[in-house]
Order: C-alpha cells, then sequence, then structure tokens
C-alpha cells in the first residue's frame, strides 16, 4: 500500500474563444490560450502527472493537441458522445486525428448530463450507447469515463464497471492511486497558473505521506 504509485491529474475544459452561450459554471473553467500556454510550460517533464480534457470542444483539437505535441506531452479527452458534429464540438474527424496524433478517447457519456439521478435506462445510453459510438469512430477499445459535473455514487460506479469501464475520472480534487476506480481530479481554473497547481499539488501530496505513515505505523 505503501509504494502504490500515486498520479496527479488535472482536467482542462475549453480553450481560447468561445463561439457559444456557456453552460452555467463553464466560464469559470474556460481559459485563454496564453494562460493554457504556460500552464503547460510549467508542468512539462513533471513526474507521475497526467493531463485530461472534458467536454469534447472543438479547442481540444485546434488548440490543446498542437500545443500538447510541441512539449511532446499526451492527454486523454473525454467526448460527450451525443454532442459530436454539433457546432464548437469536434466532429468523428477531429476525435480519429486525435488519436492518430497520440491521444486517448474517454466517453463522458452521452448528453453531458448529472449521472446520479438518471433511470437505468437512461444510463444505458450514457455509459453504453456513448462507449459504443466512441468506438465504432475511433476503432479502439474506450474504457475510462469521466463523470459529468463530477457526480456520481456507488450505483453509478456499479453500473460504470459492468458496462466495461475500467476507472471512472471525477473532480474530487487530489491524487489518484494505481487500482482504484475512481480517479480524482484537478480542475484547472480561468484565473489558475502552474505555480497555484503545483503547490496545490505538493500540499496533496504532503497530506497523503503523511496518512501512509500512519497507515504503516499502525499495521507495524
Ligand atoms: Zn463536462
Amino acid at each position: 500500500m505503501a509504494d502504490a504509485k500515486s498520479t496527479w491529474i488535472i482536467n482542462f475544459h475549453g480553450i481560447g474563444e468561445i463561439e457559444r452561450a456557456f453552460d452555467p459554471g463553464e466560464s469559470e473553467v474556460w481559459l485563454d490560450i496564453d494562460r493554457f500556454r504556460s500552464i503547460l510550460d510549467s508542468i512539462e517533464g513533471k513526474p507521475d502527472l497526467q493531463i485530461t480534457f472534458d467536454d469534447g470542444n472543438q479547442s481540444d483539437l485546434e488548440i490543446a493537441v498542437p500545443e500538447l505535441l510541441k512539449r511532446d506531452l499526451r492527454a486523454v479527452f473525454f467526448i460527450p458522445a451525443g454532442k459530436i458534429g454539433e457546432e464548437t464540438f469536434l466532429t468523428c474527424e477531429g476525435l480519429k486525428e486525435m488519436v492518430s496524433a497520440g491521444m486517448q478517447i474517454g466517453s463522458h457519456g452521452w448528453s453531458h448530463r448529472a449521472w446520479r439521478s438518471l433511470d437505468p435506462s437512461i444510463r444505458r445510453q450514457e455509459f453504453e450507447e456513448s462507449k459504443n459510438r466512441l468506438e465504432q469512430i475511433i476503432q479502439r477499445p474506450v474504457d475510462l469515463a469521466a463523470c459529468p459535473f463530477g457526480d456520481y455514487n456507488r450505483s453509478v460506479f456499479r453500473h460504470l464497471r459492468s458496462a466495461g469501464y475500467r476507472a471512472a475520472y471525477t473532480s474530487d480534487r487530489g491524487i489518484a492511486i494505481e487500482g482504484q476506480f475512481a480517479k480524482p481530479r484537478n480542475t484547472v481554473h480561468a484565473n489558475d497558473d502552474g505555480e497555484s497547481l503545483l503547490s496545490e499539488r505538493h500540499t496533496f501530496e504532503d497530506s497523503l505521506q503523511r496518512r501512509l505513515r500512519l497507515a504503516v505505523k499502525r499495521w507495524r
């Protein structure tokens, strides 16, 4: 347990100019390009770090992918499958291009709604149909999911597992531990910078180390 691998996951949303109305809360997580570039510069080369993007915006392909590649970074992009091809969202071709560039695709459900309160037949569309559609487009297995609005409970996780997912990415902040189904992520906000993100990481790592030290103490 004490040597379980831990990863710091940071999660972006849209980058650059937005050409549609923001969903509630979306403007707080939409970054301008300069800020995005400077954050990538400060996290480039950091160990045990994973980058993800939610929502399947066109800026994933137009802005994020080229900036990631310049720094030899890769990311997982979580796509709401029902929005593919809608204005300002990624197209099927775009998804294929991202995969060819070495990026990974995960499911962000079907139509970007909170999962906890949905009845099982709608969950099937959110979990199974979204997975099938994405797999058909990219011709690869899709087995990672990200919960819209960070919303989940045990029943959501049970259903995700039985639909064939091997991890659920949340927005809980903190450190992701290898082998655990829930992967907490740290959302990047419009006013964050590299320094604030890295100092947050250290705070979490310190507390994780403390918890592990205490756990070891208890067991010896
Ligand atoms: Zn989302």
